[in-house]
């Protein structure tokens, strides 16, 4: 990344860590496959069955529960898919603002007929209606249910002990992409009765299209293949990228209390400069930092005071920010999240998403929250 750059972008991706880089050279540039036998293979299937057992000491799992993937989307896509045939499902439950990687494979289930897809109520931050998820499970107790942790555009979180415990109640499988929070060192499967669980590695210091899924039980492979995986998931494993994210998810786990800190002083800091600098901002999400993840905030501001090309404004001022999440920038469309939770196309088109990380100073929120009021002064005609 060019150095001038502030980046503000983190829930879209965060860097490597140059430690994890350290890590992973030795696998990147070795010969050999995990699934040879010789003393080649070896040396790799022996790096690769050490992260495994490394991730399901940190999230209180057993080795054997954890399934490498080529990252989040690959781990929802997976468990979704599976479950249903595995357990022949035929009702899923679901929150709708799930990252499309949940959402869309959830439409496809449904478009070709093999589930009933209900969504669950929310709330105007978010929230899931504990209530009608309770009124579906007691009327669908055999169903799937779908609800992330903390939502990747607006950061609430979702009271998963009590979603996990409702779906334990009436028999039902609980599947929760924990992408955004499992570098926050907040996810154990010993005392939180998940079913399944997402994870992406280029979320907490690891890299890009290696991730893990966790399931309490076993379901079919979703890609066919060899034998990898336990017979799970085919394909040579991604053996650099795994030993990367085990390295990185440690060092999550190991830094939680001062990476929370530092977060949520930065939160704290960005929420006090809205109020001073951009009171008209409107704050979409849980504005709390009991019920928000520490490193994301999305606003937008009404249009008689900006523009909609604010989000331009921060790129050429240097400051990479998101107007909704990376996967559907871009795309013209409002964000299905900003709209879930009522907001008008017009204002969800508006919105800024500022995400940030180890990285982040102070002194970075102070100059994108400058920018934006600098160009509310004088939008560009
Ligand atoms: N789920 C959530 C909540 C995400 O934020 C993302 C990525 O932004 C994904 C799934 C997809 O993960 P990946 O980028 O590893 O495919």
């Amino acid at each position: 990344m060019p150095p001038q750059l502030v980046y503000l972008d983190y829930a879209a991706s965060a860097p490597l860590d140059p430690e994890v880089l350290e890590v992973m050279r030795p696998y990147l540039e070795a010969a050999g496959n995990p699934s040879s036998t010789h003393a080649a293979g070896r040396f790799l299937r022996s790096a690769v069955e050490e992260a495994r057992q490394t991730i399901a000491d940190l999230i209180g799992a057993a080795p054997g529960e954890i399934i490498f993937t080529s990252g989040g989307t690959e781990a929802d896509n997976h468990t979704l898919r599976s479950a249903v045939e595995t357990f022949s499902l035929s009702t899923i439950l679901f929150n709708p603002t799930e990252h499309h990687a949940v959402l869309h494979t959830i439409e496809d289930l449904a478009r070709q007929g093999k589930v009933r897809a209900i969504p669950i109520a929310i709330d105007s931050q978010g929230h899931i209606d504990l209530n009608h998820l309770e009124a579906l499970l007691k009327e669908h107790p055999k169903s799937l249910v779908s609800i992330m942790y903390a939502n990747n555009e607006i950061g609430t979180l979702q009271p998963v002990s009590e979603i996990a415990a409702l779906c334990q109640q009436y028999g039902a499988l609980y599947h929760c992409d924990t992408v955004q929070v499992m570098g926050l060192g907040w996810v154990r499967v010993d005392e939180w009765p998940v079913d399944f669980l997402a994870a992406s590695a280029h979320k907490f210091y690891g890299p890009k299209g290696v991730g893990f899924l966790y399931r309490r039980r076993p379901i079919r492979s979703f890609i066919t293949g060899g034998g990898q995986e336990r017979g799970q998931r085919a394909g040579t494993e991604n053996v650099a990228g795994i030993v990367g994210m085990a390295f990185a998810l440690r060092k999550a786990y190991e830094k939680k209390d001062t990476y929370y800190q530092h977060l949520s002083m930065l939160k704290r800091h960005a929420l006090e400069l809205l109020r001073m600098q951009l009171p008209e901002a409107h704050i979409n999400g849980d504005p709390s930092l009991e019920g928000s993840h520490p490193g994301i905030l999305n606003f937008y501001l009404p249009p008689e005071k900006a523009d909609d090309l604010l989000l331009i404004h921060l790129d050429i001022a240097g400051i990479c920010a998101s107007g909704t999440s990376a996967c559907s920038s871009g795309s013209g469309h409002p964000s299905h999240v900003l709209q879930a939770i009522g907001l008008p196309a017009e204002a969800a088109l508006r919105a800024i998403r500022l995400s940030w990380g180890w990285g982040t100073e102070k002194n970075h929120l102070d100059r994108a929250i400058q920018t934006l009021q600098q160009n509310l002064a004088a939008p560009i005609t």
